[in-house]
Formats: C-alpha cells, sequence, structure tokens
C-alpha cells in the first residue's frame, strides 16, 4: 500500500506555491512598512511553553496540542501558535532591555490536533505580528490597521472588523463573578464544555459556537458596564485612532480572548462571502503574558492571520493576480546534435537574469513547441542547421507567432525586449 500524507495536512504543489510566494511576499513586505522585523523560532517548544502561554483551560491545550517525549523524556509540542513563543523568546534573550516597542511578525506552520474540514487543517500556516513593551493604545490601533490594510492588498477589500476590551486585572473579576453569578442558574442549558467554563473561565462561555449556548446566554452582562476609567478610554482612543485610519469597525462585546493575562483590546477580522471558515485572523492585548511566562511585567499585543484561509478567499474572490510565466526562454532544437549549442545559449540567458529551460526528453521540434506552449512561455528560441552555420538564433514570439533571426551577440538584448525587462 502506498503512504500517503497524514490526516489533516496536504502538499503545496509547484502550481500552488506560486501564490504562496505572493501572499506571503505581500504580508512581509506590508510588514516592514510598519516596522515590524521577522522572527524565527522553532516549531516545537517544551510543552510547559503553551500550558503557561496559550493557558491549561483553552481548547487548544486540553485537546488539540501535539505533543511528544523525545529519547531524553522531555514533554516537547509542536507549536499550535506563535505568540508564547515570540514571548519566550523576548525573555530569553532579555529583548526587553533594548529600546521598546519590539515589533516582530512571523510566517510558519502550526499544528492543531483539530478534527479536520474545510479550512481547517493540523498542520496550517499563519502570519502573526506582536508588538512587546507599550501599552499605548495608538499600537493597538496600528496593528488592527496593519491587519486591514494586509487582507486589502490581498484583494478582499470588505471586511468585518470586530473589536471589543475584555478588561483589565482591575475590572475583569467583578465581570467574571457578574458572568458566574448569570451562567449558574442555566447551567443545565449549556453544553458539556460550557459547565466546566463556568469555573474555569467563563469568559470563554461567550464565544462558544454551540446554538444552544449562544441562545441561553443572550441578555448575558456586557464587559463594557464593568470597564474601569482606564478601559475605558483605552478602548476609546483606540476606536479615535481606528476612525483618524479610516477603519471600520463593530463593537462586538460577546469577542474575548478567554485568558486571564489577555487585557483589554480583542478583536477578529472576518471576510464575508467566503464561505462558513470567514474569520481570517485575530488578535488581542496580553499585557501579563510575559509575565506569566517567566519575564518581566512588560505588556503585549498581537494578531495572526491564516493564510489558508486568507488564500481561499483571495481565490474565490477572483483576486489572485495574474503571475509572471515560470520559464520566460524556451530554447528548441532540430536536433540532438545542437543540444550543446542550447546548454550554451542556456547558460547565457541564466546569467543575465533570465528564466530559461529546454528539452531534455528527445522530443520532436513540434513536441517541443507543444511543450513551450504549455509552459505558457513567452519566447522560444530556435536552433537549427541553418542558425549553427549562420552563427544566429532564430527567434519565435509565441503570443503573435512572429518569427526571425538574430545575431547570437543580441540574444539577450532581444529577448529583454520582448519581455520588457
Ligand atoms: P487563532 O490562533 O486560533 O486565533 O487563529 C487565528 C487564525 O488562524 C484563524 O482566524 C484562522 O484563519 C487560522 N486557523 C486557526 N486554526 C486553524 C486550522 N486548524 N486550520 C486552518 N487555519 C486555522
Amino acid at each position: 500500500m502506498s503512504i500517503t500524507g497524514p490526516r489533516g495536512t496536504y502538499d503545496i504543489l509547484p502550481d500552488e506555491s506560486r501564490k504562496w510566494q505572493w501572499l506571503e511576499g505581500l504580508l512581509r513586505e506590508t510588514a516592514e512598512l510598519y516596522g515590524f522585523r521577522e522572527i524565527r523560532t522553532p516549531v516545537f517548544e517544551h510543552t510547559e511553553l503553551f500550558q503557561r502561554g496559550v493557558g491549561e483551560t483553552t481548547d487548544i491545550v486540553q485537546k488539540e496540542m501535539y505533543t511528544f517525549a523525545d529519547k531524553a523524556r522531555r514533554s516537547l509540542t509542536l507549536r499550535p501558535e506563535g505568540t508564547a513563543s515570540c514571548a519566550r523568546a523576548f525573555i530569553q534573550h532579555q529583548i526587553y532591555n533594548q529600546p521598546q516597542p519590539v515589533k516582530w511578525y512571523y510566517l510558519g506552520p502550526m499544528f492543531r490536533y483539530d478534527r479536520p474540514q474545510a479550512g481547517r487543517y493540523r498542520q496550517f500556516h499563519q502570519f502573526g505580528a506582536e508588538v512587546f513593551g507599550s501599552n499605548n493604545p495608538f499600537v493597538d490601533a496600528e496593528l488592527i490597521v496593519m491587519m486591514v490594510d494586509m487582507v486589502f492588498k490581498a484583494g478582499l477589500p470588505q471586511y468585518d472588523l470586530r473589536l471589543n476590551s475584555v478588561g483589565c486585572e482591575t475590572c475583569r473579576p467583578s465581570y467574571r463573578q457578574a458572568l458566574v453569578s448569570f451562567l449558574q442558574p442555566i447551567k443545565k442549558e449549556l453544553c458539556q464544555d460550557c459547565r466546566k467554563r463556568i469555573e474555569l473561565n467563563p469568559l470563554r462561555v461567550l464565544d462558544c459556537k454551540n446554538q444552544g449556548c449562544r441562545e441561553a446566554v443572550t441578555g448575558l452582562p456586557r464587559v463594557a458596564d464593568y470597564w474601569c476609567n482606564d478601559c475605558r478610554q483605552h478602548f476609546t482612543a483606540v476606536t479615535q485612532s481606528l476612525d483618524r485610519y479610516e477603519v471600520s469597525y463593530t463593537v462586538d462585546d460577546r469577542l474575548v480572548r478567554g485568558l486571564d493575562y489577555y487585557t483589554n483590546t480583542a478583536f477578529e477580522l472576518l471576510v464575508p462571502g467566503i464561505g462558513a471558515q470567514n474569520a481570517i485572523g485575530g488578535g488581542g492585548r496580553y499585557n501579563h503574558l510575559v509575565r506569566e511566562v517567566g519575564g518581566p511585567d512588560v505588556p503585549g499585543i498581537g494578531f495572526a492571520i491564516g493564510l489558508e484561509r486568507l488564500l481561499s478567499g483571495v481565490e474565490e474572490a477572483g483576486a489572485l493576480p495574474v503571475f509572471s510565466p515560470d520559464i520566460e526562454v524556451y530554447i528548441a532544437v532540430t536536433g540532438r546534435e545542437y543540444e550543446a549549442s542550447a546548454d550554451q545559449a542556456l547558460r547565457e540567458l541564466r546569467r543575465a537574469g533570465l528564466k530559461a529551460d529546454r528539452d531534455y526528453m528527445g522530443r520532436s521540434l513540434k513536441a517541443q513547441m507543444r511543450q513551450a506552449d504549455r509552459l505558457q512561455v513567452p519566447v522560444v528560441v530556435l536552433i537549427g542547421e541553418d542558425e549553427a552555420t549562420r552563427g544566429t538564433y532564430t527567434i519565435r514570439r509565441m503570443q503573435t507567432k512572429e518569427q526571425y533571426e538574430i545575431g547570437q551577440a543580441d540574444l539577450i538584448d532581444e529577448v529583454r525586449k520582448i519581455l520588457v525587462k
């Protein structure tokens, strides 16, 4: 029996990888416009990092981690997300001693043992951005603006930005208490998970996807009614800044980041009309995460975008750009005796930075031309007896079918002219 890739994973074959390169390039360039620099962390970490950095009560830690013991019996986990690793690196390298804020981005695979379905994989990819060291609400706004900008540049101008504040250490305990008091009497109407959440993490009940829970919690206390002055001011400043950037948003008081060290701003970006999995990304402020994973009490905020979802959204919207052909020049020969001349031309073209290839299958001239067509090559260079004796090449412009001879020395200039390069 042949071996296939593990469930929930997929291959990005070359026809697809162009799209990924384009998307990743766009995200990198945009992040750099906003002053972010790339960090690359390992894809596995000590399990404890995620237990502390993502949180014991989350679905990720309780159900979805790829955890294994290595040969020295250490418990390691394939990263389910990127923020905890960034916080770990921030502490480990004492980046808090450098001028703040520190603005990082990352791109790479994440691993979650979830039930695979359309738009949900066990190995998927995220772009993430994190800012450490500043509690300035303008940082929150800038980060959100960058996220919207990325999705816009990818070709999805329609977005639904959900915004909330989950309060802080000062005001959240009373909100939490209000939630518990509200939820206890209706406990029976909630799903098994939410019944446990009432004690462990009642905020998480707010974003339970279960229909029964959604109905049961209508009319529950609103977090905004419990904000302290600082939280109210912070939230107002974020919204004012977004207004100045002309980025629209909907305040959604059900949107939570359900961990104790998440504070203030929480946001999620939905793209309408791309199917059920329309949450492209989300993020929030985590002013106590660095402390929680063993560092000083340094504030932070970040977001992550799911690249599979973003890319399929772009494809569904028909917003993919037209990519330039993989091969720009194809060398065709009328017989094998001209293969050495073909190699000479290839070498010259590639040295000049032109993407060039030739036939290695001993195809007939006709079949070589068909191959050039399949490759959508704009230029074919023909080499046969006449060309070899005269020291020329025949150029064929594939679009117009126009064909003419040039001196060998003019090859690069001629090809560049055709490609406008
Ligand atoms: P989260 O880290 O859970 O806030 O997720 C951020 C984004 O990553 C989501 O909005 C999705 O776009 C994407 N994402 C999360 N989990 C998966 C998954 N299992 N498969 C594909 N994309 C995912």
